[in-house]
């Protein structure tokens, strides 16, 4: 069965930044659908009890068309929303130290010019997405976009140290059309620590 990560701050706790009926409404209804129906089609597949990691990487050994649709958008949705909501924090915002922070200076020049080109990325993903920062496989860092819930952990490219969601109904109660004044903000609740921790893991 798997389950929403429980938020480990209230919906109102990333105020101003990011407000309370976005993250219930995003929290609550948007993630919560992608879970109930990951669980539903993942048990028709037969596959309940693998890890979502191991079924969203192995999504062409599933023979029905549908099925593996339902599993792509589903086990994407609720694998991203789960990264999302959990590298968020109330207490985010600061700059990261460290190697992940030297990594971050000698690959893109300083955090600063990191955040400007994942802004790039999200506000050029069209239509729904995600901007992630992922660890290739060779240690390196990249930036890269993905459509729809796709998800970097299903095409083994590296591993995800953050994400951005773009689609509007993460921004749009809020910000309206206004996607790069969203992710300007986001980059203020974004715990920066835990992505540092995933990077040196
Ligand atoms: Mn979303």
């Amino acid at each position: 069965m798997f389950e929403q990560i429980k938020l480990p701050y209230a919906y109102d706790a990333l105020e101003p930044h990011i407000d309370a009926l976005t993250v219930e409404t995003h929290y609550a209804k948007h993630h919560a659908a992608y879970t109930a129906a990951f669980n539903t089609a993942a048990e028709k597949a037969g596959l309940a009890d693998k890890t979502a990691e191991e079924i969203l990487s192995s999504l062409d050994s599933v023979e029905d068309t549908a099925l593996r649709t339902a599993l792509r958008n589903n086990g994407g949705g609720y694998f991203n929303h789960n990264f999302y909501f959990g590298e968020l924090s109330p207490n985010g915002g600061k700059a990261p130290t460290g190697a992940f922070a030297d990594a971050v200076n000698s690959t893109f020049g300083s955090f600063d010019e990191l955040k400007e080109q994942l802004l790039t990325a999200g506000t050029t993903q069209f239509g729904s997405g995600w901007a992630w920062l992922i660890k290739a496989a060779d240690g390196s860092l990249k930036i890269i976009k993905t459509a729809n819930q796709d998800s970097p952990v299903m095409t083994g490219e590296g591993t995800p140290l953050l994400t951005i969601d773009v689609w509007e109904h993460a921004y749009y109660l809020k910000y309206k059309n206004l996607r790069a004044a969203y992710i300007k903000e986001l980059f203020e609740v974004i715990d920066w620590d835990k992505v540092s921790a995933l990077y040196e893991k």
